[in-house]
């Protein structure tokens, strides 16, 4: 890693992912879907940062091309000090031993026909765990810390309710004791209450073992409970990043105050039950994104500037950046 940031553990520079759109008789390229177009930012050891944003912003595709399990198009990774899009194939494949993913439906990510044994212990017979024994303490001690019992070793994916296969799912991201978890969607598909007992599960096991988790959630309420800080996308860029009690209290994006000003809070004395604020149009299509600022369509305070200049990632205060025009000239308050 180029400078001494003795805590980061990843560093994201100008990455970007584009998906070919194939056409005509010999299917070559007629566009690009711009799913990611040139995010930065880093992470340092122990955080956790989520990220929020309306599905088809970027935010899943962000987590997986950090992992490369979508391959970038161009940018770097820097993770504990390698650049991980410069690794040979098999250097990648040690390295992701510390770098997993929790995904959103625990019920497609789980072999159906295999036992909870077999499912938490296949990382660790991939990786060279080759006793049957050593694999079932392993994957013994990891159902204990995840709250789970031995009976549920020999068991298959649909004799578990939802909740109790997202917690196979965080035993078996576990495994090879990693340090950056990607949570996709982690507990969008449960319940309310169970999505509660989940979350603390892996704020626990965060502090346990020292964890840095990507938070990727279109629910910011679970975002602003789990995160030290937060990162906001919008068609493929990041257009805020703060500390989780700085964006909540005072968003400085149009973007960032729209979404909050729709998500419930509830305290109804809080400050940030603030006027609803309703956004033109729907989200543009990252295949011919708006030019300028990619927001200015929907902002209600575009200017002329703004469809053709890119505001750029700026900070606004120390920790706090915003790519908004009127945010580096303080024209405006929340
Ligand atoms: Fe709105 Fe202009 Fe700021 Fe974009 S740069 S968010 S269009 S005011």
């Amino acid at each position: 890693m180029p400078e001494s940031e003795d805590r980061t553990l990843l560093k994201v520079e100008r990455l970007v992912k584009h998906y070919p759109i194939l056409g005509g008789v010999f299917l070559k390229p007629v566009a690009f879907v711009r799913a990611l177009d040139g995010v930065s930012f880093q992470m340092a050891e122990g955080e956790t940062l989520g990220l929020v944003g309306e599905s088809g912003c970027g935010k899943s595709t962000l987590g997986r091309a950090i992992l490369r399990i979508e391959e970038p198009t161009s940018g770097s990774v820097w993770f504990e000090g390698e650049n991980l899009l410069e690794l040979p194939s098999e250097r990648m494949r040690r390295i992701r031993k510390r770098m997993q993913i929790i995904f959103q439906d625990p019920f497609s990510s789980l072999n159906p026909r295999k036992t909870v044994s077999q499912i938490v212990g296949e990382p660790l017979l991939v990786h060279g765990v080759h006793s049957q024994k050593e694999r079932e303490d392993r994957v013994m001690e990891l159902l204990e810390l995840v709250g789970l019992r031995r009976e549920h070793l020999r068991r298959y994916p649909h004799q578990f309710s939802g909740g109790q296969r997202q917690r196979i799912g965080v035993a078996r991201a576990l495994a090879l004791h990693p340090k950056l978890v990607v949570c996709d969607e982690a507990v969008s598909a449960l319940d309310v209450s169970i999505q509660a007992q989940v979350i603390n599960l892996l704020k626990d096991l965060q502090q346990m073992m020292g964890l840095t988790y990507l938070f990727i959630s279109h629910d910011l309420g679970v975002v602003e409970y789990i995160s030290d800080r937060v990162a906001v996308m919008y068609l493929g860029k990041i257009v805020e990043i703060a500390d989780k009690s700085m964006l909540y209290r005072t968003p400085r994006h149009p973007y960032t105050q729209a979404l909050l000003s729709a998500s419930p809070v509830p305290d109804p004395d809080s400050a940030r039950n603030r006027k609803r604020i309703l956004l033109k149009g729907d989200v543009p299509s990252p295949i011919d994104p708006p030019s300028g600022c990619r927001f200015h369509p929907r902002c209600p305070y575009a200017m002329a500037r703004c469809s053709q200049e890119e505001p750029p990632l700026a900070p606004i205060s120390p920790g706090h950046l915003a790519a908004c025009f009127l945010t580096s000239e303080n024209a405006f308050s929340t």
